[in-house]
């Protein structure tokens, strides 16, 4: 049995940053940082109805799930060849390389591409290649999700997982994302099924602004293997318990949550809750170009508003490589590496 070493209150901002971790949680198109979306839109001749990159920074003063998707598309728009899909992934990879992301599992919307007349081709090889190159160039190992929009309709999604198909060695499974309120699992159920005899592995977002009913739809209706976001299931006592017998993992996102309001206030996370309800809950950063903060900006904030310690730390860490879609073993090296990280924080101490 591991004992966590404690780490004094002063050092844990920079324990949180060095240590490794997975990301689980992150939407590549919510990584498009304003800079980046103006090159873009030079590149290719694209016109937006903001005058400069603070004008479009200004406006991502939204206040809950459907303002922030409205601008979320709008940033989209000038992604259209697969040079662009390239650059968006590896800008996301490098900074998830300086915050000591060993493996991420990146989501991707084909819809809001295909949408727009950009093919598929593009979108999924721009990504995976930027995938192959990161691991080459840092070490940093990654998959791909593809997600469905779930305010679009069952077909729609039907059709675009066939558009997929031919590049299914590049992407490892399949989730559920966009407005959740209104569009429950069972929306998607034949398509979610239609993957799980296709061998992907099964995310879905439920539980963030919806109630823990589209938790247990995820579950039960979509066999999701992992759930994002999640945090409502502390309403539901019979699904906490459920949650903690199959260790079924809870990709939550805190500086989302605040930003959407639906904790307000950091201070009011119930993270703490998660864990110490014995949940596999892990920290991530959804959308980070929106939401004010990559994964290490996710760690350190929750933890300086919520007082949690090296305990949790350690917890977080360790859960967010259980959840991830990878062999075993290398969930084993990956824990080695965050037991040196904890021992040499304990040495500086
Ligand atoms: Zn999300």
């Amino acid at each position: 049995m591991y004992t966590v070493p404690q780490i004094e209150a002063a050092r844990l901002p920079g324990l949180l940053r060095a240590m490794p971790k997975a990301e689980l949680h992150m939407h590549i198109e919510g990584s498009l940082e304003p800079e980046l979306i103006f090159a873009l839109a030079q590149r290719n001749g694209v016109a937006l109805s903001y005058a400069d990159v603070e004008s479009l920074r200004a406006a991502y003063a939204f206040t809950n799930l459907q303002s922030f998707l409205d601008i979320y598309y709008a940033g989209a728009s000038v992604l259209l060849t697969e040079q662009d899909f390239y650059d968006m992934a590896m800008a996301y990879l490098e900074r998830a390389v300086a915050d000591n992301v060993v493996h991420t599992e990146i989501f991707f919307d084909p819809q809001t591409h295909t949408a727009r007349g950009v093919a598929m081709a593009p979108v999924i090889q721009g990504l995976h290649k930027a995938c192959v190159d990161a691991e080459k160039r840092w070490g940093i190992s990654s998959q791909l999700i593809l997600n469905f929009l779930r305010h679009l309709s069952e077909e729609e999604a039907l059709q675009t997982l066939d558009e997929a198909l031919p590049y299914r060695a590049y992407f490892s499974g399949v989730g559920l994302d966009s407005s959740e309120v209104g569009n429950p699992p069972e929306k998607f159920a034949r398509v979610f099924a239609r993957c799980k005899d296709l061998g992907l592995r099964r995310v879905a977002h439920a539980g963030e602004e919806g109630p823990p009913a589209y938790i247990w739809g995820a579950l039960d209706l979509l066999h999701a293997e992992r759930v994002d976001h999640g945090v409502q299931a502390v309403h539901d006592a019979a699904l906490m318990q459920r949650l903690k017998d199959e260790r079924i993992p809870l990709t939550v996102c805190p500086l989302s949550n605040q930003k959407l309001q639906v904790f307000p206030d950091l201070a009011d996370h119930n993270m703490p809750q998660l864990l110490a309800a014995g949940l596999v809950a892990t920290v991530n950063s959804d959308d980070p170009a929106y939401f004010g903060g990559y994964i290490n900006e996710n760690f350190v904030q929750l933890f300086a508003a919520t007082g949690m310690g090296s305990d949790e730390a350690y917890q977080l860490a360790a859960n967010s490589f259980e959840a991830s879609f990878v062999p075993q073993s290398r969930k084993q090296a990956w824990l080695g590496q965050l037991q040196m990280a904890f021992a040499e924080a304990a040495r500086q101490s």
